[in-house]
């Protein structure tokens, strides 16, 4: 294994590579062999205080320059990170095992998707001008947080810090972005990218850690904003610890999301939808359609659709542009996802394909369609975060919108129909934060994304993640005399 993916150092503090082996190691592992391919150390107290300092002192000129400035650098490391689009999708490849067949195509380029997009979005943040009685007004500032934090998890690792970064830097806010420890490696070229395109030293900074480095950022008083994607056990901690300082949060969670196929639907594109929905990035992703209700009409063609599909499946070397199903992103996870497939034959689902540990050094475990899954199974009601497909009987458009939403999450969820208004009155009904009709899975730089219930709280993307990047101060003015009774 050639050591290209070691980088410099563990930490990016004040614009510059930073190293203190006196951090406990964290090894990263490439999915696809087991081999440790770089190693970075976990943050001390020092780098933690060192890169919040950094990113006060930055927060400071930034937001002090106008939003046509700030968007220029963010634009420019758009293009950067556009053209080191191979390289940086091999060193996605290596941290997660995701085929490069995908990250060549969705992670740095949603990455800079993001940055552009905010880039663009920088010179238009206003604040409003209300008119009151005699001539008084009010006029209102839209003024950054400060200091924000970022937690990241493993799946998406580049895009997520992109899209956590874009908003708050366009906003005016400085960051200090903790990677997932199984994927450090990513964050580290963002930040290198931003200062090419000419961010302050300080603006954007990366320590390396597992949770404890995560909860001390999220604890510090310099910090205004934390912004963490994760599970829902880890967004309870982070959401109670930053509450404790009434700091701003946003909380992209986990899900067990919806898919209802009505017997009108179009086959193909129901079971492509459903494929893309469980097997992309291996299963793991949050916003995944884990259920995937088929109405009894379509129910049997549906559930041998979608296995003689899977038969097209590539498993194998991620770097191989003609795999499709890549590793796991750890034995860890791997094993998590053997359990729950144990526990789904156990409950009395149909395994239909797939199901087996694939053995060998690298974590790769089959695609796995399970067919007759019932509400109270636990592979129908837990998050599994890998390759794991449960296809679900439902009659009646009231049942399966019910059934639906009887979960705690409320990510997503999608419908197939050619039914028009039944599509908009299914959406209409879903308890979810993001909603697709014929379509799934897709978070365009222009759409809110984010979840309801214990899914989450904000909105990543889009223009409404400017609200959760900055905040509003109000400013009255007096035109008259002021009157007292005294
Ligand atoms: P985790 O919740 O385990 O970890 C998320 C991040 O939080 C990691 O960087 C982790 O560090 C850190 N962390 C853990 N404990 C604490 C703590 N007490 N204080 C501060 N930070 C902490 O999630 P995974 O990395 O396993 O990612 C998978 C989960 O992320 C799934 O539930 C998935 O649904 C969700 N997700 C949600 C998305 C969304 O947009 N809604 C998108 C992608 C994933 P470390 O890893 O070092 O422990």
């Amino acid at each position: 294994m050639p050591n290209s993916f070691q980088p410099e150092a563990s930490h990016f503090i004040g614009g510059a590579y930073v190293e203190d082996t006196a951090g406990a190691p964290i090894e990263v592992i490439y999915p696809h062999t087991g081999e440790v391919i770089a190693t970075v150390h976990a943050a001390t107290p020092e780098m933690v205080d060192r890169a919040l300092e950094a990113a006060k002192t930055a927060q400071v000129d930034w937001a002090a320059m106008t939003g046509t400035e700030r968007g220029r650098v963010l634009r420019r490391a758009a293009e950067i990170m556009r053209a080191r689009n191979r390289a940086l999708s091999e060193i996605e490849t290596h941290d997660t095992g995701k085929p490069l067949s995908e990250t060549l195509v969705a992670d740095a380029a949603s990455g800079a998707d993001a940055l552009e997009y905010f880039g663009g979005l920088a010179g238009t943040l206003t604040g409003e001008h209300i008119p009151l009685a005699d001539g008084d007004f009010v006029y209102t500032r839209r003024e950054a947080l400060g200091v924000c934090v970022g937690i990241g998890a493993w799946n998406y690792p580049i895009q997520i810090a992109s899209w956590k970064a874009a908003p708050a830097m366009a906003c005016g806010n400085a960051m200090v972005f903790k990677p997932s420890e199984m994927t450090p490696l990513s964050a580290l070229q963002l930040a290198e990218i931003l200062m090419e395109a000419g961010a302050p030293a300080g603006l954007f900074n990366v320590v390396q850690g597992r949770g404890d480095v995560g909860g001390a950022l999220v604890t510090d008083e310099r910090v205004a904003k934390v912004s963490l994607t994760g599970s829902v056990p880890t967004g309870r901690k982070v959401y109670a610890a930053a509450a404790e300082g009434i700091r701003h949060v946003t909380m992209e969670l986990g899900g067990k999301s919806p898919i209802l196929v009505f017997d009108d639907a179009d086959l193909e594109n129901a079971v492509s939808a459903a494929i893309n929905g469980n097997f992309y990035s291996t299963g793991q992703i949050c916003s995944n359609g884990t259920r995937v209700f088929v109405q009894e009409g379509l129910y049997e063609r549906f559930v041998n659709r979608v296995a003689e599909r899977m038969d097209g499946a590539v498993i194998g070397d991620p770097m191989d542009e003609t795999t499709t199903i890549g590793p796991m992103v750890s034995g860890r996870q791997r094993d998590i996802v053997a359990g729950y497939i144990a526990k789904g034959a156990e409950e009395g689902a149909r395994l239909v394909k797939g199901g087996k540990v694939i053995e060998g050094a690298g974590f790769y475990i089959e695609p796995t369609l399970f067919a007759d899954v019932t509400d109270e199974m636990a592979i129908a009601r837990e998050e599994i975060f890998g390759p794991v497909m449960s296809v679900l009987k439902f009659a009646s458009e009231d049942e399966g919108i019910a059934r639906a939403n009887a979960t705690g999450f409320g990510l997503a969820a999608g419908v197939f129909t050619n039914d028009l208004t039944r599509a908009h009155r299914v959406s209409a009904a879903f308890e979810a934060g993001t909603c697709y009709i014929n379509a799934y899975n897709l978070t365009p730089v222009e759409a809110p994304f984010g979840g309801v219930k214990l899914s989450g709280v904000g909105r990543e993307n889009s223009k409404a993640a400017i609200e959760h990047y900055s905040q509003i101060k109000t400013v009255y003015v007096g035109m008259n005399d002021t009157e007292a009774p005294f």
